[in-house]
């Protein structure tokens, strides 16, 4: 709905998945301004030609057993299928198994050297077991004293620094205890040797539309919440807490009760044009994120290779990873064709000059027999994609969050809170909101 929007107890600023979801668990009066034409924040799909991309590779990994029943009662079962990973790294011209570090086997015997007595020098030089405040503070330390010096030179140094577009050293170590799976030295020998069947990660398993794209995920959101509770077009471009009004880009002014916000954290800061102390200011221009640059692109053929995502970490290539849509659901193309998205780290150089070098790529990784087969690249950027876990962050947006508490104000969702979550986070964090709202804890 775009008309006008009236004086409301609660406001949601965004109609993304943490959005949506503090609608629905909410007592069914909130209403959400959205900036966009629809509904799904980052969840969006977009079919070219009947090719189907979504914003880069958004796999549904559902833990919380809430969650998962409201999606499930919201979509049904039969919506998704149930998918077991694949995804590699592509390095030295060579397939391996993620994640690297615990399946080294078939790369050149020097590299496997490298990484296997980095591995033992690491892990027979630490304790066994380590307080979380004896780590390494920074990331690329934190790397090498799990891994060793091999296994960080070879793929999670050049790799991080690929996707985060900053150095490892610039990254609190804090940030990855929950992503980066850590094994044991009996599976780095077993890998390395090619006797590993053990799957690691949080990611081992995910759901996936069968048809429709993710975008089938907060469309069933927003039709549960009604669209005439989501105002579509609707830009906050100001907020007033003092007077607890938001106006928008059409020059309408909203009073509220209550205020959820999901859109950027720095953003909202800078839109808050009632007094916002120097602290808070301060806090707001250290926060930093990753921009990501991608290009979706359209196969004519079936791809040569069974992923679901593959890793790139060598920096002779502009992109750090590549997915294929259609290996987890051939629908998201036309028959007998492919869907792929390109993830890109060079983010300075115009994209289309880059293209013929990703087609190489394609190429070289065995995806596709000849450029010939690429029908069609789009760019597309996200911008503040990867919020930067540096080492002002916690401090800084802890200031901001404390303060935003006491005006009242829950900031929530991957960019409202500022941090690295999932689509099921996303949820959780507007079902919490939604709790919070109504004087509950959750
Ligand atoms: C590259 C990438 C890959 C990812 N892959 C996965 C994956 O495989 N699996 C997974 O579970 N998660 C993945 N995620 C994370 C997932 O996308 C997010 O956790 C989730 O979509 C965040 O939802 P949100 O509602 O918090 O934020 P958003 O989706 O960003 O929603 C915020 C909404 O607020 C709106 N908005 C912004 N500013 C304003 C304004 N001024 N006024 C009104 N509205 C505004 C936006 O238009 C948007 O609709 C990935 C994220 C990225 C960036």
């Amino acid at each position: 709905m775009s008309g006008p929007v009236g004086a409301t107890k609660t406001l949601i600023i965004g109609a993304g998945l943490a959005g949506l979801s503090c609608a629905l668990h909410g007592d069914g009066d909130a209403q959400i301004l959205e900036a966009g034409p629809r509904p799904g924040g980052k969840a969006i799909s977009e079919t070219l030609d009947g090719f189907t991309f979504d914003v880069t590779g958004h796999w549904l990994h559902l833990r919380d057993p809430g969650i998962e029943k409201l999606v499930l009662d919201l979509m049904g079962e039969d919506h998704f299928v149930m998918i077991d990973r694949i995804s590699r790294i592509w390095s030295s011209g060579v397939y391996t198994q993620y994640p690297f570090q615990a399946n080294v086997h078939g790369l050149p015997p020097k590299v496997v050297h490298e990484c296997l007595m980095g591995a033992i020098k690491a892990i027979t030089g630490r304790p066994e077991a380590v307080a979380l405040e004896d780590e390494p503070e920074n990331f690329a330390d934190w790397i090498r004293f799990y891994f060793g010096e091999g296994i960080a030179e070879h793929f999670m140094v050049p790799y991080n620094a690929k996707l985060w577009g900053v150095d490892a050293t610039e990254i609190t170590s804090r940030w990855c205890q929950r992503f980066v799976p850590r094994p044991k030295l009996e599976d780095i020998v077993a890998g390395a040797v090619g006797h590993t069947a053990i799957r690691m990660g949080y990611n081992a398993r995910f759901r996936y539309p069968r048809d429709g794209g993710i975008e089938s995920l907060p469309k069933a959101l927003a039709g549960a919440v009604g669209a005439e509770r989501i105002h579509l077009n609707q830009a906050v471009v100001s907020l007033d807490l003092d007077a607890r009004t938001v106006t928008t880009a059409s020059g309408q002014t909203v009073p509220y009760g209550q205020l959820v916000n999901t859109m950027a954290l720095p953003k909202l800061i800078d839109r808050i044009t009632s007094p916002v102390p120097q602290a808070v200011r301060d806090a707001r221009a250290l926060l930093r994120a990753t921009e990501t640059v991608y290009v979706n692109v359209a196969i004519e053929g079936p791809v040569g290779q069974p992923d679901h995502w593959i890793y790139v970490p060598e920096l002779e290539w502009p992109m750090y990873r590549v997915g294929v849509f259609t290996n987890a659901i051939p629908a998201m193309a036309p028959p007998g064709c492919a869907s792929l998205y390109v993830e890109l780290s060079d983010r300075d150089t115009p994209t289309e000059a880059l293209y013929p070098r990703i087609g190489e790529g394609l190429v070289a990784m065995g995806l596709i027999e000849s450029v010939a087969q690429v029908r069609a690249m789009h760019t597309r950027r996200i911008p503040n994609a990867y919020v930067i876990y540096d080492f002002n962050y916690h401090a800084a947006r802890q200031t901001i969050h404390d303060w935003l508490d006491a005006q009242g104000v829950q900031s929530i969702g991957r960019y409202g809170d500022w941090n690295y979550s999932s689509m099921e986070d996303a949820m959780i964090d507007g079902r919490r909101a939604a709790a919070r709202l109504q004087g509950q804890q959750a």
